[in-house]
């Protein structure tokens, strides 16, 4: 082990989000430990491999947790672990619960069990908003909020649970409400993952010249992952404890303009788009769009790259995959 240098545990790291997260705390001179489970898949992190302390843990076991408190005594917690895709909400809506809302208060209660003070950030969701009015937008940390899956119930359970553990027992727990993020290594049942995907496909000839859509309608607010990462450690370094902050770039696209854009990138010019009814939602967010202002005016975070280059990032990743 290193002196000195700050101990991070990061949950949820060999996920999408986390992976990033690993990679910029390295970069950030941290010592970083991650949480994984036997079955874990590795290839986001094995890159990484000889870097990392990968420690088994899993949320449902209060007792790892607890033991990796103990052992690591961690100045910061980055807890991004989490049943995060929102229609295996609906297929699972109880283990979705359980992973989100009994899983970090597990977490919290290891941290407060094991007597460690560390800053612990955690990611929460614009799903929470689910149904915002047009006169709400774009969304406040202070709108109501009304989440229309599992998912988005379950975060907002999380986020609640994090501002009741900061009260009861002064655990230093900064909240992010982090809207869509995207790039590479997104997994590939989210939207534009799927998308990128499927053009890759197509163009080494192993999918016909068609492409499977759902809902195209909806509008979401992106960021791109590695300015998301960036955004939590700020939070962690800047934020205030017991706060919320959204984390977003203010600026919605169009679902059926990301699927545009990666099709004008595609060396493929004649691709059809056919509508995949298992692709629905019994009820989906016609629009999020965030405000930002108060994350930026806590931390100065901007985002830096644009969601352009996010989707010609992710189309070259699925290029040199499939
Ligand atoms: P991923 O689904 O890619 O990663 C989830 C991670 O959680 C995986 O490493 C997974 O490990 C781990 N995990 C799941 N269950 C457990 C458990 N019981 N014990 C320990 N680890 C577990 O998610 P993302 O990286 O996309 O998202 C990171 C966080 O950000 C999530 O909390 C998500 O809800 C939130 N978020 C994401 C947004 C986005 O647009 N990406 C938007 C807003 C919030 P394993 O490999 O073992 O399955």
């Amino acid at each position: 082990m290193t002196k000195n240098k700050p101990k991070s545990i990061i949950t949820g790291i060999t996920g999408f989000a986390g992976s990033h997260m690993a990679e910029l705390l390295l970069k950030e001179g941290h010592e970083v430990f991650g949480i994984y489970r036997w079955r874990s898949r590795s290839e986001n992190i094995s890159h990484l491999n000889g870097h990392l302390h990968l420690i088994e843990a899993d949320l449902l076991d209060l007792k790892s947790l607890q033991d990796v408190m103990i052992s690591v005594r961690p100045n910061y917690i980055f807890h991004l672990a989490a049943q995060s895709f929102v229609p295996t909400s609906w297929t699972s809506p109880a283990v979705t619960l359980e992973t989100n809302v009994v899983g970090s208060c597990n977490l919290f209660e290891a941290a407060r069990t094991a007597q460690v003070d560390p800053v612990i950030q955690i990611a929460c969701s614009s799903e929470e908003y689910g149904l915002v009015m047009p006169s709400e937008i774009p969304i406040l940390e202070t709108n109501p909020l009304r989440p229309l899956s599992p998912y988005g119930v379950s975060k907002a359970a999380m986020d609640h649970l994090g501002y009741q553990y900061f009260k009861s027992y002064g655990l230093k727990i900064v909240r992010t409400r982090g809207f869509n993020h995207e790039g590479p290594r997104r997994g590939e049942v989210f939207v534009t993952s799927t998308f990128a995907k499927q053009v890759a496909l197509i163009e080494k000839k192993l999918q016909e010249p068609v492409i499977y859509v759902g809902d195209l309608t909806t509008r979401r607010d992106y960021t791109d992952v590695r300015d998301m990462v960036h955004g939590y450690l700020l939070a962690a370094l800047k934020g205030q404890p017991g706060e919320v902050y959204n984390i977003c770039s203010g600026r919605a696209w169009v679902i059926s303009d990301v699927l545009n854009y990666l099709l004008s990138l595609s060396r493929v010019k004649k691709i059809k788009v056919e509508k995949d009814l298992k692709r629905m939602r019994p009820s989906d967010i016609p629009v999020l769009l965030g405000d930002n202002n108060k994350f930026v005016k806590a931390t100065g975070w901007k985002p830096r790259i644009k969601f352009e280059q996010t989707l010609l990032d992710t189309l070259n990743y699925w290029r040199e995959r499939v």
